[in-house]
């Protein structure tokens, strides 16, 4: 999967949502996906980082993407609803949503685990995935095929001390992935949905959970692409339910 050489047209007219879609893995996502055809939905919670990459995309000359600010931390359920009746007065449908906008709360044991930012994480990297889902699958199903991809972590699958609410959301992760596999898996059997560890890798976020690392031991965001696009591209229609590493060992 990571030799995978994605067609120049894999995504051609494609609406395909990113979220945390600024920085780090969402913002190469995001680049790769509008250069391979798709339109997409830039979501995060920064808007001068959406305007860069905005900006990027359209000077490439790739297909216009839109710009949706969205503070997972604030945002309300009526937000998401309101999103969804957006896209389909634009779109209406949705081909792809890549679930990627999270944050690392605190290292620390769970005995001495702040419960403000154990909710704040949980909200963040769990609730938000599902009340955007929740708003989204009637748009998903929409399309002729259409893939989720929730973005998990190792600590997600195999929790090691110290990550506390980032591991347990991450779990969390997995665990609606895996539901809305099974329920999504019906006789239309349009929409996939998948999880994908990236493994350690060139970001901001990594630097603040590994201060002491020489950033260049990990892959940069671009290098992992041909997963991300494997995985929302027609070629991966048949895999479903499936938890993916992008750096399998
Ligand atoms: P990153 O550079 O910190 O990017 C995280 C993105 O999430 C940013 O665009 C950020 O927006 C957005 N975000 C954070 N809080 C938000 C909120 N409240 N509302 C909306 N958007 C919010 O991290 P990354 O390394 O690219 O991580 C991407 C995904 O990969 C995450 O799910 C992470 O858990 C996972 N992951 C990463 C690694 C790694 O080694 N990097 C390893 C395993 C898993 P702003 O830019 O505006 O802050």
């Amino acid at each position: 999967m990571k030799d995978y050489q994605a067609p120049a047209d894999l995504l051609k007219d494609r609406i395909i949502m990113v979220t945390g879609a600024g920085s780090g893995i969402g913002r190469a996502a995001a680049k790769a996906y509008a250069a391979h055809g798709a339109t997409v939905i830039l979501v995060g919670r920064t808007v001068s980082k959406l305007e860069s990459i905005y900006d990027e995309i359209e000077a490439a000359g790739y297909p216009k993407p839109a710009i949706v600010p969205l503070n997972f931390e604030g945002a309300a359920v009526k937000d998401y609803e309101e999103l969804a009746m957006t896209i389909e007065d634009n779109f209406d449908r949705l081909d792809g949503l890549l679930h990627n906008a999270a944050i690392l709360g605190s290292r620390t044991p769970v005995e001495l685990y702040d419960p403000e930012i154990w909710n704040k994480v949980m909200h963040v990297n769990a609730t938000a995935p599902f009340l955007l889902s929740r708003a989204m699958i009637p748009l998903l199903r929409k399309s002729p095929d259409a893939s989720v991809i929730f973005t998990s972590s190792g600590v997600g699958r195999k929790a090691k001390a110290y990550w506390g609410a980032y591991a347990v959301s991450k779990f969390a992760v997995e665990g609606l992935s895996q539901l809305m596999a099974d329920e999504l898996d019906d006789e239309r059997n349009n929409v996939r949905v998948n999880s994908l560890n990236p493994g350690a890798t060139r970001t901001s976020m990594r630097s603040l959970a590994y201060p002491a690392e020489n950033p260049k031991q990990n892959p940069t965001p671009e290098e992992l692409m041909p997963v991300y696009l494997y995985l929302m591209g027609a070629d991966s229609r048949d895999v479903t339910g499936q938890q993916i590493d992008a750096q399998p060992k």
